[in-house]
């Protein structure tokens, strides 16, 4: 059984069918880069996996727990419990385009909030954790400040370090440079790099072809709501077979 394994997904908004029998099976370790023109179903297909959309159709499970599966005769799927929902949904880091820090707190309690509440961590407990991601994404210095008061490279690696202080098996980035200035790109991007290094399971949704490329061990073209090509990352940017991955990509160098 694979790590994460996401079968046969179908959602719709409504009579629009956005997810179409996708399917996504993941070894525990790997990256997958998810690629694709904007409106082909990217964002939701990672909000499925992240518990923030439901899907009507299909499998979705991680590390062997189910947390949605459809019968074969059932003409809907089933969820599990909210607290098998909530277990699952601990081991999932997520970091969005807009990077959703709370503005009212400084860096180091955004950084120790979740912890705190949702695990029920003690403070000296969570303080060297807290340390030691801010030290690793270079922000220690900024632990006093309020979020405000940031960069948003430096908001992003914020974010990314209070997703990873809830020890996540799993990180979904979902666009996570295309609200920075081009200048604070490449901190983050390089941030994410280093997670790679670390065997950490992540699926990138990204517009950066070049560091898809470099960092993922899969790459997922995905056009209508549908996978249109996937392959090792030589392959699908070297090589692509379907003419709209040929075209989406030409795209891309252009601009
Ligand atoms: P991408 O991330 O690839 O740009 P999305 O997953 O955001 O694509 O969107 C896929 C399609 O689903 C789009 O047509 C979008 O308009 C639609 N969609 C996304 N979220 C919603 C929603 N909450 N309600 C209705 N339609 C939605
Ligand atoms: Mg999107």
């Amino acid at each position: 059984m694979a790590f994460i394994d996401m079968l046969h997904i179908e959602k719709s908004f409504g009579s629009v069918a956005v997810l179409q029998d996708v399917s996504l099976s993941m070894d525990r370790g790997e990256v997958v880069s998810i690629i694709g023109p904007s409106g082909s179903g990217k964002s939701t297909f990672l909000r499925c996996l992240g518990q923030l959309e439901t899907i009507q159709k299909g499998t979705i499970r991680i590390d062997g727990a189910i947390l949605v599966d459809t019968p074969a005769n059932a003409n809907e799927a089933i969820y599990a419990s909210k607290e098998e929902q909530q277990q699952l949904l601990l081991n999932m880091g997520m970091v969005f385009q807009s990077f959703n820090l709370f503005p009212h707190m400084t860096v180091l309690e955004n950084i120790m909030v979740a912890p705190r509440m949702v695990k029920g961590m003690k403070e000296v407990d969570i303080l060297p954790i807290a340390q030691s991601l801010l030290e690793k994404v270079g922000l220690w210095n900024k632990r006093d400040v309020y979020p405000s008061t940031l960069s948003g490279g430096q908001k992003q690696r914020v974010a990314i370090a209070r997703a990873l202080a809830m020890k996540p098996k799993i990180m979904l980035f979902d666009e996570p440079t295309s609200a920075l200035d081009p200048e604070f790109t490449s901190e983050v991007l390089r941030t994410i790099k280093e997670l790679a290094e670390e065997n950490m399971t992540m699926i990138i949704v990204t517009h950066e072809m070049a560091f898809a490329r470099e960092v993922a061990d899969r790459v997922i073209f995905m056009a209508d709501g549908k996978i249109q090509e996937e392959g090792a990352p030589e392959d699908v940017f070297g090589n692509p077979q379907n003419p709209r991955t040929q075209s989406f990509l030409n795209s891309m160098l252009r601009v």
